[in-house]
């Protein structure tokens, strides 16, 4: 008996005794035979509460628990069920596993630690489990978290964000708090709805409450805060405008590679295989190559460039004056981005002129949409949202729904990134 109470301690059974211990000759795994303690009998596997037993169920049912060693343990126990007055006839609770869950809790809490901690193959061979089911569980220790944790508390400034991932079919609408810069909420879809419902869970008392939105812009998404949020700022995401900048940077590029190419066509084209030592140069192609290896170079900013790419962007400077002036554009409203408030607004007025004169018409373009939102450009820089952390976020985020893409549901994702980036992040179990 004594060795019995020595199993409960070991396979980490609340509440539970161990009736007995066995190894399956077969399998070779450990079979511990479990039972509820009195006070755990006969409760509804949804809400706990205590039912009228109503039959024995369909037999023994088995829980995978944490390895012994290098072997597999396996609780067994019978699943009886009781007559719930809000759920019918419903398998009764457990205490070592979540309802319906066919893992205990410790086994869930290690899967949802490691998940969050290294990477999928980790994962998946350490615990001896497929990505799917560590998915299911992300999605049921998520949903036990939200309800211990208000994600929710002291909410004044937050981001509004979307995010696409399946290669750009699918987006996620996520809320990120400026203040502790942690991910507060997330969910499926990029529309009214969706974010209404992030403003719905939120409640009316606490949606007054919100200070500063920033957002990059997008009309759904200033409509919704301006109805649900009356009191709040609204700021421009200074990470996105970066963003608008930096891709109508990228159209004067391609259509800059797209000229050097057709000047390229133009040369007499070789025939397959290496060419000879005392080939003709072919001064077009060679441009139109360069022009295209140069992206990396222009979308870098430049304390980050490597030296290779420093000598890249002034060899494009010098050839090709259009791109060299919309790099420069580029740079010049990050730097606004940069400056006190009081210097930034006159900075921001400035680059305004400059790109409308510079008769590059993508930044003539880019240049209205900064005018439309000037208002709330100002406000970010003013009140400091941090463009780093919306930035960081949407980078990480974006790694999770990589990494997430054999999850089954987007729940499962929205888990896996809201227990890696929100306030509550998983625990080993046994330790605090
Ligand atoms: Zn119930």
């Amino acid at each position: 008996m004594r060795s019995l109470t020595i199993w409960r301690t070991l396979l980490g059974v609340d509440k539970a005794v161990v009736e007995g211990i066995d190894l399956d000759d077969d399998s070779g795994d450990l079979i511990a035979s479990v039972r509820s303690t009195g006070s755990m009998r006969n409760r509804c596997g949804a809400c706990q509460r205590r039912c009228p037993r109503y039959d024995g169920g369909a037999g023994r049912r088995r829980w995978r628990a944490l390895d012994v060693g290098t072997i597999q343990v396996y609780l067994e126990a019978d699943a009886p069920r009781v007559s719930c007055r809000d759920h019918g006839v419903i398998v009764a609770a457990v205490p070592w596993a979540r309802h319906q869950a066919g893992h205990t809790h410790h086994f869930d809490a290690q899967v949802a630690w490691l998940a969050t901690q290294t990477s999928k193959t980790a994962v998946t061979h350490l615990m001896r489990i497929a990505w799917r089911t560590v998915g299911a569980i992300m999605t049921r220790v998520w949903a036990d978290t939200e309800e211990l944790h208000d994600p929710f508390a002291g909410l004044t400034r937050i981001g509004i964000d979307e995010i696409s991932y399946k290669r750009g079919r699918k987006f996620l609408t996520v809320v990120v708090d400026h203040s502790s810069g942690r991910l507060v909420w997330a969910a499926p879809g990029q529309d009214k709805a969706t974010l209404g419902t992030f403003f719905d869970a939120l409640g009316e008392e606490r949606s007054a409450l919100i200070t500063h939105v920033s957002a990059d812009g997008a009309a759904w998404i200033a409509t919704v805060v301006a109805a649900r949020c009356p009191n709040a700022v609204r700021c421009a995401d200074p990470f996105h405008v970066v963003k608008w900048a930096t891709e109508a940077l990228d159209e004067v590029r391609r259509a800059a590679w797209t000229e050097a190419r057709k000047h390229a066509r133009q040369n007499e084209s070789r025939t397959v295989g290496r060419p000879a030592h005392d080939a003709p140069p072919r001064p077009s192609s060679d441009h139109a190559r360069l022009m295209m290896n140069s992206r990396f170079a222009l979308w870098k900013n430049p304390e980050n460039l490597t030296e290779k790419q420093q000598i890249k962007l002034a060899w494009v400077v010098q050839t090709n004056p259009a791109l060299g002036r919309a790099y420069y554009l580029k740079e010049g409203l990050r730097l606004v981005f940069k400056l006190p408030h009081d210097e930034a607004a006159e900075a921001l007025d400035k680059w305004i002129g400059w790109a409308r004169r510079s008769r590059i018409p993508s930044f003539v373009k880019l240049q209205r949409s900064i005018v439309k939102h000037r208002t709330a450009i100002l406000a970010s820089i003013e009140h400091g949202l941090s463009n780093g952390r919306v930035e960081s976020m949407n980078t990480k985020i974006r790694l999770i729904t990589r990494i997430a893409f054999g999850f089954r549901s987007p729940d499962a994702l929205i888990a896996l990134a809201l227990l890696s980036l929100g306030g509550h992040k998983p625990v080993l179990p046994g330790r605090v």
